[in-house]
């Protein structure tokens, strides 16, 4: 048994000194604008997760409207999304994500980035897919970045039963 899940999210620059994704700092000349951390990949993993088990999205998990997601780290959208996943019964085979802009470079963070969704999913980085697009300008490559992520989901396997002598 299997389950797939897609997830895809935008958020826009302004100017700052950092930008976030995948629960990784990447020093930039801008920033992304969000009523979270604005970290769009891990909002589209997020999603990812919630479709493949249909569990709703982000928004309704965590509405916008509630100030108490103001600032949030969307580490713990992730998170949270994973506990839903695995209390249902599956688990996290691999992930594959395509970022869309024309800058940073997200070569030389690539590596970084999969292992910090990797620990989020509780699998391996060998497991955890980061592309980076351009755009040659065309929107929204210059004006921000957009991100799509697919998961897929396997049966979790039942847990030996433990036949230790009384
Ligand atoms: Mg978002």
């Amino acid at each position: 048994m299997m389950r797939v899940g897609i997830g895809y999210d935008v958020h826009r620059f302004e100017a700052g000194r950092f930008l976030r994704l995948g629960g990784v700092d990447i020093p930039f000349r801008r920033k992304l604008v969000g009523h979270s951390d604005a970290d769009v990949l891990l909002h589209a993993v997020t999603d990812a997760l919630y479709g493949a088990v249909a569990a709703g999205d982000i928004g309704a998990q965590f509405p916008s409207s509630n100030a108490r997601y103001r600032r949030a780290d969307s580490r713990l959208f992730v998170q949270a999304a994973h506990q839903s996943i695995r209390r249902r019964g599956w688990v996290v085979q691999n992930m594959d994500a395509v970022l869309i802009t024309d800058a940073p470079k997200l070569l030389d963070y690539r590596d970084l980035i999969r292992r910090s969704v990797g620990r989020l999913l509780k699998t391996s980085p060998e497991r955890i897919s980061i592309k980076a697009k351009t755009t040659e300008g065309f929107p929204p490559g210059d004006k921000g970045i957009a991100a799509y992520a697919v998961v897929l989901l396997t049966r979790m396997r039942r847990k030996r039963i433990s036949r230790r002598k009384p």
